[in-house]
């Protein structure tokens, strides 16, 4: 069994539709697939359609952007939430739109120095979708700045970056929280990538655990190894369930469908513990 729980679509920052994306994962030889956009459930319609149709199995999923109390950036994926669950839509609707105003300021502050506006950068937002520093970057490859979003990251788009400019995040105890009232089970994403920026203390992972917190994604290319040993023995003492998964962005991202691997128990602890949807099979 080949169980990848975190992708992403159009709907947020991947380059592919919920379809497209399915048929791919279907093409990488995988059995099962999360859909898990930024802070977005409105891929899941027609991922599950596509997913009924390839014979594919669909894990309904999102992944939460949140910020500590210093600063500190923390995804959290949850999987199998109810998407209708009011706290947690206002939540989402609420960074959704700070996002958007987020972008319209790094773009007037992009405009300065480079041959950039804002519509250079809707160009690569599909209607609707969590708007993002890769959709800027997107436009600044497509201005010929830069190579790719690698790139991008890696130079004018980073958080030291004079033109980044951050947005409104829920805490991740809030959301850890608000996933659980919504029937969904909350996975601490790709926790210790260090080079994303700083990663939280182990008083977080307590107080996050302590909220109800039921997994951590392992096996992530952004985990260094010894993060993941640590991570390892937490999950062990803890009792939480463990994940590994690509974080596949289509074209956006170097990462390949299946590149890492979730266990099918725990997956089977992921479906019983979720109640606020249902797997697609
Ligand atoms: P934002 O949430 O708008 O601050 O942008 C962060 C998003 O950019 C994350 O969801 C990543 O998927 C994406 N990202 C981060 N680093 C890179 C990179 N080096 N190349 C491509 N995408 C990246
Ligand atoms: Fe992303
Ligand atoms: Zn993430
Ligand atoms: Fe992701």
């Amino acid at each position: 069994m080949k169980i990848d729980l975190h992708a992403h679509s159009h709907v947020s920052d991947g380059t592919q539709t919920p379809a497209v994306l399915v048929a791919a994962a279907k093409n990488a030889g995988l059995d099962v697939l999360a859909l898990t956009d930024h802070d977005s459930t409105s891929g899941w319609a027609e991922a599950s359609l596509a997913a009924r149709e390839q014979g594919i199995v669909l894990v309904p999923g999102m992944e939460i952007s949140c910020k500590t109390r210093e600063g500190i950036s923390v995804h959290l994926l949850s999987y199998l939430h109810d998407p209708f669950n009011e706290d947690l839509l206002e939540e989402i609707t609420k960074s959704k739109d700070a996002r958007l105003s987020r972008a319209e300021r790094m773009v007037e502050r992009l405009a300065e120095d480079y041959p950039l506006n804002w519509d250079d950068v809707t160009q690569h937002v599909a209607p609707g979708a969590t708007v993002g520093r890769p959709h800027i970057a997107d436009a600044l490859v497509a201005a010929g700045v830069v190579e790719d979003r690698s790139e991008a990251f890696a130079s004018i788009l980073t958080s030291h970056s004079r033109y980044f400019v951050s947005h409104y995040a829920p805490d991740p105890v809030l959301a850890v929280q608000l996933v659980r009232a919504a029937g969904g089970v909350p996975v601490f994403a790709h926790p210790v990538a260090s080079a994303r920026g700083r990663v939280v203390a182990e008083a977080t992972f307590n107080d996050m655990i302590d909220a109800g917190l039921l997994g951590l994604e392992i096996d992530h290319r952004d985990n260094p190894e010894e993060g993941r040993a640590w991570l390892r023995k937490l999950a062990a003492r803890k009792d939480l369930i463990v994940t590994g998964s690509s974080d596949y962005h289509g074209a956006g991202k170097p990462n390949l469908l299946g590149e890492n691997l979730t266990s099918p128990e725990a997956l089977a602890r992921i479906e019983a513990l979720g109640t606020g949807t249902a797997v697609v099979r």
